[in-house]
């Protein structure tokens, strides 16, 4: 899975939130495409420092890796405040992040994950662009509907209809848990990528970036911050 050459003349544009999952998901765009462009999403975030972390993530990766450096291309930050006002939830509102049983977290933005492929779509047609990368995953996300591959495979089908254009959606993470997602981490940039994802990668649904933990910044009690922290833990006591 990691080892494809066959693209490598080609481009991609990565959905690149500043969080572990898309950093990883930059990393392996890197390693396998010409030239990587990144696009990034404001959608009126409670916490900005997400905005923060995807440049810090993009600098530390050209710092530090000389052939990445080489293939990263432009920026692109996309303002979807209408969208967020719409779509309100945990994650764009002042509301309580709760998981509910048997129903869909309040940290779930309703169409997030359609909304950003069209625009996404609509931006690599201007940049000529046939493949997005996104850090979507089926195995750990309290079954978000708009990651599983079956939405994402209809939403790419009509966009290829709509837009006359052959996309093609990687999703290197769909399979893995978070533990695996750290051990990918390792496997694409070694320690170095995963110190660099450790200390600017943004996952707190909180936006504590005041206490550092072994597997990054967090409030170390919210969702986001116990799945990156068991998925760290589980990883290193594996390998
Ligand atoms: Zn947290």
């Amino acid at each position: 899975m990691t080892s494809s050459a066959a693209s490598s003349s080609s481009a991609a544009l990565v959905l690149f939130s500043g969080g572990q999952d898309s950093s990883v998901c930059l990393a392996w765009a890197l390693q396998r495409f010409e030239r990587v462009e990144t696009v990034g999403f404001d959608y009126g975030q409670r916490h900005h420092v997400e905005m923060t972390a995807r440049l810090k993530l993009r600098e530390g990766l050209i710092a530090a890796f000389p052939e990445w450096a080489r293939r990263i291309g432009q920026d692109h930050v996309l303002d979807l405040k209408g969208f967020g006002a719409v779509a309100e939830s945990a994650l764009t509102a002042d509301r309580e992040i709760a998981l509910r049983e048997g129903a869909l977290p309040t940290t779930f933005v309703p169409g997030r994950n359609l909304v950003f492929l069209v625009y996404a779509a609509a931006l690599a047609d201007r940049r000529d662009i046939d493949v997005l990368v996104g850090g979507m995953g089926e195995a750990d996300y309290s079954g978000y509907p708009d990651c599983r591959q079956s939405t994402l495979d209809a939403q790419v089908k009509a966009l290829t209809l709509g837009i006359e254009r052959p996309y093609r959606l990687e999703t290197p993470l769909m399979l893995l848990d978070k533990a695996g997602i750290w051990a990918l981490s390792h496997e694409l940039g070694g320690e170095a990528l995963v110190r660099l994802i450790v200390e600017e990668s943004h996952t707190c649904y909180r936006g504590d970036r005041s206490h550092l933990h072994p597997w990054g910044y967090g409030c170390g009690d919210c969702p986001a911050c116990d799945l990156r922290a068991k998925g760290y833990d589980a990883w290193r006591a594996a390998s």
